[in-house]
């Protein structure tokens, strides 16, 4: 018999705020900005639940799809078009973040599943280029955001000849170079705060790698004004092994991992795979 994961997505909208009734509008505004309204503000959220079990020999499947949608669209109706903080008891008490929302969907999926069928990862898009998820551990969840940049580079090896060069490189051997719009997304691994119910807060993910990349990254020649790249080709694995270093330094042990994109075609990872 052989095991598998599968994967259903759900889509639903609602709103939400975040407010902490223990502090006052000053601390809120700091941490939270404009997601303190009272009225909320809204998401198309895109949920990605992934299931693991036995491949049943008989029908070949780990779970019908079609009770994966009864299952977990019984729970999705309820959060959808409602505004989470008042229509769900689950954030009366808590913040409904990204990572608080997983969390409570693994929590009332869970019992719902048949024997032998479990929960691997809940994903929940808050946005296109944000979202959490939860693997099922206390309180710990994992939180992405992607950015984009522009650089440009040669592919160059001063350890090849310039024939060697030509023929391993191609066309990303000339020598005037060449540019891409670059896209990172940087996950970090955390306990959820039980305040904030955040792992880390946006504003502050924001501000250390938009930091990082704007100070190394942004608008450069690679091969020759990163000096990273003086003994080393400008590479796509080069550089988001650049990039990991100095966003390390920034986020400590908690940088989970990086995905880079060099183009919709090609992507480099460190770190946990994301299988997207
Ligand atoms: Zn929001
Ligand atoms: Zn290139």
């Amino acid at each position: 018999m052989s095991f598998g994961y599968i994967t259903r997505r759900f889509r639903f909208c609602a709103s939400h705020r975040y407010w902490v009734s223990g502090w006052d509008e000053e601390q809120n505004q700091a941490v939270f900005g404009s997601r303190t309204s009272k009225y909320g503000h809204g998401h198309n959220y895109t949920l990605d639940v992934t299931l693991k079990g036995d491949v049943n020999p008989i029908t070949g499947m780990v779970i019908n799809l079609s009770e994966v949608k009864k299952i977990i669209g019984a729970v999705v109706s309820r959060f959808d078009h409602a505004f989470l903080n008042v229509d769900l008891p689950y954030f009366h008490k808590i913040q409904p973040t990204a990572e608080n929302v997983a969390r409570i969907f693994w929590q009332l999926i869970e019992p719902d599943l048949p024997e032998g069928v479990f929960l691997h990862r809940v994903r929940l898009y808050t946005t296109e280029s944000v979202f959490a998820e939860y693997f099922g551990s206390e309180d710990e969840a994992v939180f992405s955001k992607r950015f984009v940049f522009s650089a440009t580079h040669r592919l160059n090896s001063d350890k090849l000849k310039d024939e060697e060069n030509r023929i391993v490189y191609g066309k990303c051997n000339n020598k005037h170079g060449h540019g891409h719009n670059y896209a990172v997304i940087v996950s970090v691994r955390k306990p959820i705060d039980s305040v904030t119910g955040m792992t880390i807060p946006l504003k502050v993910l924001e501000e250390k790698v938009r930091n990082f990349l704007k100070t190394e990254l942004q608008g450069k020649r690679l091969d020759m004004e990163v000096p990273y790249f003086s003994d080393k080709p400008a590479t796509s694995e080069n550089l988001i092994a650049f990039i990991h270093a100095g966003l390390e330094q920034e986020l400590g042990p908690f940088l989970y991992r990086i995905k880079l994109k060099e183009t919709d075609n090609n992507f480099f990872e460190t770190g946990e795979l994301f299988d997207e």
